[in-house]
C-alpha cells in the first residue's frame, strides 16, 4: 500500500496537481514531510537509525497510456533512482564492521538497475498494438514492457520491491522524473 508520496510539481506533473493532492488526501498525508516509514516513525519514538542513501539514474522515454495531457505523447526524462535503506545497529564484525552495508554492493546494485532502464522505451504491456511493438523491436529499438503504467510513484514501488528483494533494509525509495519532481515510497 502507498503510505506516503510527496510531491513538488511543476513541468510535465503540473496538469497532474488535482488528482495527486486528492490522492494525498485520501492516505492523511501532507506535503513537505518524509515518508512515514518504519524508520521515520522508530526516531520519532527516541529509537535511532543509521540510515544510508544512494542514487543513479537513467535516459529513457515512456508515455501515460489513457491520460489526457501532454503527458499521453511519447517524450523522455533522466530519472533518478535514489535508495535509503536504515538498520538500527551497524555490523560488528568482519569487513562490515562500523557500516550499515557495504556501501559498494549498495551502489553497485541500484545502479545495476538503473541501467537497465537505461536508453529505452518503457511501455505500459497491451498499451501498444502488437504490430507497433514489432515494428520498433524491427528497428533495433530498446522496448521494456511492464505490468505497471509508467508514473513516478509506480516506479517508486516497483525499485522498492526490487531492492528490498535483495535483502536490503530499504526505508523508502525517490523517483525523480526531473530535478524538482518526485515520488516517494516507503512503508
Ligand atoms: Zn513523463
Amino acid at each position: 500500500m502507498i503510505r506516503h508520496i510527496s510531491y513538488v510539481l511543476d513541468e510535465c506533473l503540473e496538469t497532474r496537481t488535482p488528482r495527486v493532492a486528492c490522492l494525498l488526501l485520501f492516505h492523511g498525508v501532507l506535503f513537505g514531510r518524509r515518508p512515514e516509514t518504519a524508520g521515520n516513525r522508530k526516531r520519532e519514538k527516541g529509537i535511532n537509525m543509521y540510515q544510508l542513501n544512494t542514487h543513479a539514474s537513467f535516459d529513457s522515454a515512456h508515455f501515460l497510456a489513457g491520460y489526457e495531457g501532454k503527458c499521453r505523447n511519447l517524450h523522455g526524462h533522466r530519472w533518478k533512482l535514489s535508495v535509503t535503506i536504515q538498520k538500527e545497529k551497524v555490523e560488528e564484525q568482519g569487513q562490515t564492521r562500523g557500516m550499515v552495508v557495504d556501501f559498494g554492493e549498495l551502489k553497485d546494485k541500484v545502479k545495476e538497475i538503473a541501467d537497465e532502464f537505461d536508453h529505452a522505451l518503457i511501455v505500459e504491456k497491451d498499451t501498444l498494438k502488437t504490430k507497433t511493438i514489432e515494428a520498433l523491436r524491427e528497428e533495433d529499438f530498446r522496448i521494456i514492457e511492464v505490468k505497471f503504467r509508467p508514473t513516478a510513484e509506480n516506479f517508486a514501488r516497483y525499485f522498492y520491491d526490487r531492492i528490498k528483494q535483495d535483502g536490503y533494509d530499504v526505508s523508502y525509495v525517490e523517483v525523480y522524473e526531473t530535478p524538482n519532481n518526485c515520488a516517494i515510497y516507503g512503508e
